[in-house]
């Protein structure tokens, strides 16, 4: 399964804003957009007119990077969203929202959405009692995830889950901290998908 491997930091400097690629670390002042908040490279810091297709692309890169997708499989997202009934943009969001390693984000038992990733596929959860070790499998309405059995007494499982207990989760979702266990009670609108990106401009980008 491939996935993106290079240095997290750069990609947050890259796009001007934190994507929370860290965890814990994006919290402290060793944020390395805190630090220096310009692009990676020899000319990060040079001002340069950015033109249409540039926003877009940037806004492109902005959202596959926040969910860690490659970009092949960002298109098959967009395919999709724009097979869907209603806005493409809000359809990409919700189906990149979706993924079982953002859900665990979401709950709280992944400190980013790369340990997320990294613990679905180790094979911590399970999906309506069944195990999922695919990150990107989309959850649906009702699906109930819970950490396996055995892996609650990992320390770093316990901690996490001790820290979801203390979180309120996003509205469409819900975290019943005594049994581990999260439920997806509806699909996200937009107003509840937290991320710092113009959609339409993903749109305008395929669309050209
Ligand atoms: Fe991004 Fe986190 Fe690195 Fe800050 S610490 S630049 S938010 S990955």
């Amino acid at each position: 399964m491939a996935r993106y491997t290079g240095a997290q930091c750069k990609l947050c400097r890259r796009e001007g804003v934190k994507l929370y690629l860290k965890g814990d670390r994006c919290y402290t002042g060793k944020c390395a957009i805190d630090r220096r908040s310009y692009a990676p490279g020899q000319h990060g810091q040079s001002r340069r007119k950015v033109s249409e297709y540039g926003l877009q692309l940037r806004a492109k890169q902005r959202a596959r990077r926040l969910y860690g997708v490659l970009e092949k499989q960002f298109r098959n997202y967009f395919k999709e969203a724009a097979r869907q009934p209603g806005v493409t943009g809000t359809n990409l969001l919700r189906l990149l929202e979706r993924r079982l390693d953002n859900v665990i984000y979401r709950l709280g038992l992944g400190a980013s959405r790369n340990e997320a990733r990294q613990l679905v596929l180790h094979g911590h959860f399970e999906v309506n009692g069944r195990r999922v070790n695919i990150p990107s499998y989309l959850v649906k309405v009702g699906d109930e995830i819970t950490v396996k059995d055995k892996s609650k007494n990992s320390p770093r499982i316990k901690e996490l889950m001790e820290r979801a207990g203390e979180k309120t989760p996003p509205a469409w979702l819900e975290y019943d901290a005594e049994q581990a266990k999260g439920r997806v009670v509806a699909l996200p609108t937009r107003e509840q998908i937290d991320v710092p990106i113009e959609e339409h401009l993903i749109v305008e980008l395929y669309s050209r």
